[in-house]
Parts: C-alpha cells; structure tokens; sequence
C-alpha cells in the first residue's frame, strides 16, 4: 500500500496542511487539503473518500474537489462514511445554502458525489482495498479506520482523546504496518485538549501502552502555532515508536 501525506496538520498555513491522506492514488482518508495536494488529473481519479468526522479541518476542501471533478469524471465519488457523519456534511455543508447538493447534481441520477453510510465495525471494499470504521472519542462522532489492501494494514485514529475500540481493533488487525494518530496540542494546553476530545505527549504517552507494541506511531493533526513544542515534547518522551508526519511525505508498506 502506498500512503502519501497530504496533509500532517490540525490547522492551516502557507506552511501547514489540513489532514488529508491518499492511498494507493484513488481513496482519500479525509478532505482538509485535497485540492491544495493534488493535480486536477489526480483528483480526478478518486474513487472514494472516507471521512473521519465532519470538522472542518477534515472536510474543507471537499467542495472544492466536487466542483473540480465536475464533468471529468464518469463516476461518481463515493463519500464514505457511518451515517451520523454522512448526514452531518448532508445537513451542514451540501445543504445548498454552504454549496450546492452536488448529490443531485447535475442530477440526482447521474451525481457527481454519493453518500455512502457504513456501519461501524463491519468491513467494506473501496477501490481495491478494505476499510474499517471505528468510533473513537471526540466532541462529534467520530471514527478511526482500519485499512488493508490484503497483504498490509494500517489504521488511522481520527481525532481522539484518550480511547479503547480503536486499539483493540489495532490489537486483532493482520500485518499491522502503522499506526497514524493524533497529536494536537502540548500539554501547557492540556486543559483545551481534555475538553475538545484531542491528545496531547502526555495522554499519547499513556495510550502508547494500549497499543500493539513494536508498531510505529505517526503522528498528525499537530496545531501549527504548537508544532515547535509538539515536536520538542515528542523527542523528550524517548519513544523510538513515534515520529511526527511532515506534508508531502510517501510511505510504502
Ligand atoms: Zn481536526
Ligand atoms: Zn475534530
């Protein structure tokens, strides 16, 4: 499986994108920074997009990759998610008052976007690879997935504060290759971190221990204006595990 990182960041600057991954060129892992990453040719060729939650940070760009694939694309993209999430961007973002209902459009038999519910712990197909999605603890819902193509898996946390479901199913996947998690905030912002639902060096050092052990860590979702202190922290936890993602990045497993 190839992995590349769009984007590593919690936050934007010219400097830092939104959470988006691609793997093996056709099926996303959210949409904060797909139409900065990506050529027109290489949306274009998405099959599927599975979302973490319905933040913005993680579905930013989404309007922008529909608008973009517009007339280019023979099939639709399928938005993956469980349904709570699937009817939150429904309700708040393709809602024809954010942007137009891409879902019927140009109309609702040959739409540009389809929507489609999963159920959480059950297993589907996405463009040649299987997914899995699985609540995690955030101030929405929101989902963690893991991912195979039949010979690796790898597993996505989504943002998340301290959980329990995502590693055990960590703990049960076959050929295991890493664990992408979050990092958002330095523990001086400890506070803010327990009340949005985020991790922080010190609660990722505690959930390091619920982990499949011997599995590399990689770390995103960092703040922008707290990656300096991120990335100091995360050095002083002397865990050979953990690595802090950088945008643009490609991984091969
Ligand atoms: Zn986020
Ligand atoms: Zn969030």
């Amino acid at each position: 499986m190839q992995i590349r990182v769009l984007g590593a960041h919690g936050g934007s600057t010219p400097g830092h994108r939104l959470t988006s991954f691609l793997l093996d060129g056709g099926v996303c892992l959210d949409a904060g920074a797909l139409t900065c990453a990506l050529t027109l040719d290489e949306q274009a060729r998405i099959r599927g997009l599975l979302v973490t939650h319905s933040h913005m940070d993680h579905v930013a760009t989404l309007p922008f990759l529909v608008e973009n694939v517009f007339g280019r694309v023979s099939h639709p993209i399928e938005v993956i998610a469980p349904g709570d999430v699937v009817d939150a961007l429904s309700a708040h973002l393709f809602n024809d008052a954010l942007w137009p209902d891409f879902t019927r459009l140009p109309s609702h038999l040959l739409p540009v976007v389809t929507f489609r519910p999963v159920e959480p712990g059950v297993p589907f197909r996405v463009n040649g690879l299987t997914a899995t999605a699985i609540p995690v603890s955030h101030v929405v819902p929101t989902y963690g997935y893991l991912v195979s193509d039949g010979a690796s898996s790898v597993l996505f946390s989504g943002d998340t504060g301290p959980t329990e479901a995502l590693w055990r199913a960590a703990h049960d996947a076959k050929n295991l290759k890493a664990l992408f998690v979050e990092c958002s905030f330095p523990d001086t912002m400890a506070e803010v971190a327990d009340v949005s639902r985020h991790l922080t060096p010190a609660t990722l050092g505690k959930e390091l221990a619920k982990m499949p052990p011997g599995v590399p860590v990689l770390l995103y979702h960092m703040k922008p204006p707290s990656l300096a202190a991120l990335e100091d922290a995360i050095a002083a936890l002397r865990e050979p595990r953990l690595r802090l993602l950088t945008d643009g990045e490609t991984l091969s497993y």
